[in-house]
């Protein structure tokens, strides 16, 4: 086995709180022998859960970066029993460049498992493979719809096999508290950053919160509270978990997104038109929205309608719109359990 060609700055095993860097080589026009730093910071006192804390796999998601900037600011080795580790912004020029993907074309989250000896994003990604994954216990992963896409704020989970690791991601899936909470599937291509950790048998818990190219205050407070008590719940930092019925908050709403019929797909190149809003119950074959055509003032819109009933969790956020974009997704609402 190759080992990794990426260095840490810091013992992520040594008691106390570091603040450090992961380098991935670089080889660009600007400079020729360079490495490319991604910051990591570590807290950790005595014995007991190792949690993995990560912001910006996409760059064009705010929330979770910022999320995860307060907690690695604000923890002190005093909260922690057992080690927290926070890469608040994996993608970091993606995240300079407020794009999805690396300015390299790279999507962080389609290069796992990763190789020592491939892309620079797949270097990083085998580190997360090969030495980050294998040494937590709990794998945080903040995402959102980004600049393209308006998702309702969600906690979220793929199904995965095992009863054990599905009930302790299911725990933690709740205990961000969030309103909705999706169950969903990979549309969009293999080699996503959670599923590698799920194939390790890890606790992942990740979010989708909003999106659309802005931030409000109200979905800050939802990661930065989330994120915390869901590190309270495993026992990691110190403190009591809440949930929602201690918050005064009606349970949760639990949504299935884990058939293809959920993704709508617009049929044609346009000018998106939603007619739905987020939250919105739609039934089977209801209009969702509209594709326009610049060129042909003449011609009637191509309408999109729901494959399925439910409830739209997420509507394209710009109106620009391919071929084969996904437009808006319908997911099925579910009892909670389904998921036993
Ligand atoms: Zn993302």
């Amino acid at each position: 086995m190759t080992e990794s060609p990426v260095l840490c700055s810091i013992d992520l095993d040594a008691p106390g709180k570091h603040v450090g860097r992961l380098q991935v080589p670089r080889s660009s026009n600007e400079s020729g022998w360079s490495n490319q730093y991604v910051p990591i910071v570590s807290v950790a006192r005595g014995e007991g859960p190792t949690a993995l804390v990560l912001g910006g796999v996409h760059g064009d998601e705010p929330e979770g970066q910022i999320a995860a900037l307060n907690l690695a600011r604000e923890l002190r080795p005093e909260h922690v029993n057992g080690r927290v580790t926070v890469i608040p912004c994996v993608s970091i020029d993606a995240s300079r460049a407020y794009t999805r993907l690396w300015p390299s074309g790279a999507n962080m989250n389609r290069s796992f498992p990763g190789s020592p000896t491939g892309r620079p994003d797949e270097q990083l990604a085998d580190f997360f493979s090969t030495v980050l994954f294998p040494r937590s216990d709990i794998v945080v992963d903040m995402h959102s719809g980004g600049r393209t896409g308006l998702c309702l704020p969600w906690s979220e989970m793929h199904w995965v096999d095992d009863a054990a690791q599905r009930a302790a991601m299911v725990d933690g899936m709740f205990h961000w508290n969030t309103h909705w909470c999706c169950v969903y599937i990979d549309i969009a291509g293999t080699g996503l950053l959670v599923g590698e950790a799920e194939r390790q048998g890890k606790i992942v818990v990740s979010t989708e919160l909003g999106g659309g190219g802005h931030v409000t205050a109200a979905i800050h407070r939802l990661a930065g509270s989330g994120l915390r008590n869901v590190l309270r719940r495993f026992g990691v930092i110190d403190g009591e978990a809440v949930t929602r019925t201690d918050l005064g908050l009606p349970e949760q709403a639990l949504l299935m997104a884990t058939e293809l019929d959920n993704y709508l797909l617009a049929p044609e190149s346009g000018l998106f038109e939603t007619l739905v809003d987020l939250g919105q119950r739609v039934s089977v074959d209801e209009p969702v929205g509209r594709i326009h055509f610049l060129e042909r003032p003449d011609r009637e819109p191509e309408v999109i309608r729901s494959k399925t009933a439910g409830i739209v969790c997420v509507v394209r956020a710009i109106a620009t719109t391919e071929q084969g974009d996904n437009v808006v997704v319908v997911a099925r609402e579910a009892d909670r359990s389904e998921l036993d």
